[in-house]
């Protein structure tokens, strides 16, 4: 062995290592109540920053050193520079400002289930690495597919189940995998090349990742073109069509992506139909409702399910729209032993009586990884401390501050709003404007309004219109910061305006 290379502090000489204890109990109470002291103070406050990080790129690396400390730093040094360094380039997703993208819902009640889920740090990839792991989830996902009124044969409780996913490009990746090898198994792995996909020109872009991740052609990914006068939703008459041809030509239809409510404009596909044209072809057919489909625990959005029967998998993310933090995409399968035979894997280290058995799920056979986290804690911690009514209210409490938004859009004749709002989402923009380019209109409207740090919104461009995309989601936003959006959006718009005209 080589002597180190010179700067190199052996710890022994500098540190008893006897008195090193990451874990001690009183540290741990001491710190982390000091901690949330700091995350309730968080809360209090993220209003009062820019909800759009200001800061330009490379930011972080001028405030921070070069390299790590040798000697511990105090805890309340640390907890400084989070405040003082970290802050400053947060995008703040929790401000009840933020109206981008889709939101990331959080509260209390997961965060405490997050914080057991970390406390415990089970890894649970078979039963017995944590019976209540898998127990709980299997429990938890059955409670959520009631609150769908999903038919029985997506329950452990009738002939299906459901798994917690981290996301919603993972459940479409799994089902995937589980469609490909089920028609391989049957024609012939050679015959990979001639699986074809099924999305339309709005299924979000994870389903191309995914189609690559499970080696389908590229040649064979249909992006069938949606239209305005559909709604920009998938058309089952066009499907019915493009697969007709494909088959034609000696393709075999495999799988077909379905959404309730699309990224751009929430727009929903037509399920029944959808499947019913699958169905003929022996497809499997998966229903993506990262956003949308949160909303159908409520007897009003329901009908959005309807010809869930008829599908093979569906998946939604909690974490977009019913308070369970980042990571927790809920998937369900009326057959789960196909993702099983897909995806199992039996090494000696993790055999065990009950396994081998087949009386208990291995969840790591229903996922990419193998390793996986107890986030069941947090939906368990969510549903049972609001309960279902409350989950409810909190879903048709946002679609009404977007009813709000969308009133006060349509009450200023400078606005309109482009595609129809079916959940929290409203798609609207300035018109035109003395013969001025729309799409740069309000490229700039966007650019200002979001400079301003008072309000965050994205864009989407969809059947060539540029357009801005509002959306209440955010857990601590109130009727005011919805007023308050719309009084900042008005007075950039006006500014704009004057600038223009004269
Ligand atoms: C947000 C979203 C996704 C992205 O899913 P990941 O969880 O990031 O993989 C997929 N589909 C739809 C409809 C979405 O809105």
């Amino acid at each position: 062995m080589g002597s180190p290379p010179s700067g190199f502090i052996i710890a022994s000489e500098s540190l008893d290592s006897r008195e090193f204890k990451p874990l001690n109990p009183e540290d741990f109470r001491d710190k982390a109540h000091k901690a949330v002291d700091f995350i309730a103070d968080y809360y209090k406050n993220v209003e009062n920053y820019p909800v759009l990080s200001q800061v330009q790129p490379g930011f972080l690396k001028n405030r921070l050193s070069e390299t790590p400390p040798d000697m511990p730093e105090s805890f309340d040094t640390i907890l400084r520079d989070v405040q003082n360094d970290i802050i400053p380039g947060i995008t703040h997703w929790l401000s009840p400002n933020f109206f981008a993208y889709f939101p990331a819902s959080v509260s209390t009640a997961a965060f405490v289930g997050e914080m057991l889920c970390t406390c415990f740090n089970t890894v649970g990839f078979n039963w017995v690495a944590s019976p209540a792991a898998t127990e709980l989830e299997m429990v938890v996902m059955d409670w959520l597919a009631t609150m769908l009124h999903l038919p029985k044969s997506f329950m452990f409780s009738g002939s299906g189940g459901g798994v917690l996913q981290s996301t919603t490009t993972e459940s479409c990746l799994c089902t995937l995998v589980a469609a490909r090898d089920r028609v391989l198994n049957e024609i012939g792995i050679g015959h990979i090349g001639k699986l074809v996909v099924y999305g339309s020109d709005q299924t979000h872009s994870m389903f191309k990742k995914v189609c690559k991740l499970a080696g389908i052609d590229p040649k064979n990914i249909r992006a069938i073109p949606t239209r305005v006068e559909d709604e920009f939703s998938l058309s089952p008459s066009i499907l019915r069509k493009v697969i007709q041809a494909d088959v034609e030509q000696g393709l075999v239809p495999l799988y077909l992506c379905v959404t309730i409510g699309t990224t751009s404009t929430t727009a929903v596909d037509p399920i029944k139909d959808l499947a019913e044209v699958a169905n003929k072809n022996n497809m499997w057919v998966h229903i993506d409702g990262a956003y949308g489909g949160n909303a159908c625990i409520c007897p009003e959005y329901r009908h959005f399910l309807d010809g869930v029967e008829k599908v093979d998998s569906l998946s939604l993310s909690p974490h977009k729209w019913l308070l369970s933090y980042a990571e927790c995409c809920c998937l369900w399968m009326k057959n789960p032993d196909l993702i099983v035979n897909a995806l199992r894997t039996n090494p000696e280290y993790l055999r065990n009586k009950h396994s081998e058995s087949d009386s208990v799920v291995s969840y790591k056979d229903w996922q990419v990884g193998t390793a996986r986290r107890f986030k069941s804690l947090r939906l368990w911690f969510m549903l049972r401390s609001y309960g279902v009514q409350n989950l409810q209210k909190h879903i048709r409490t946002d679609v009404q501050m977007a009813i709000t938004f969308e009133r006060l859009v349509k009450s200023d004749v400078k606005f309109e709003v482009v595609t129809p709002r079916r959940f929290a989402l409203v798609c609207f923009r300035l018109k035109q404007l003395n013969g001025f380019d729309t799409e740069l209109l309000n490229k700039k409207l966007l650019e200002r309004v979001n400079s301003t740090g008072r309000v965050y919104l994205t864009h989407t461009a969809v059947g060539g219109i540029y357009m801005l995309r509002f959306v209440v989601g955010a857990t601590l936003t109130e009727e005011r910061h919805v007023i308050n959006a719309w009084e900042v959006i008005k007075e950039m718009a006006n500014t704009m305006v004057h600038e223009y005209e004269s």
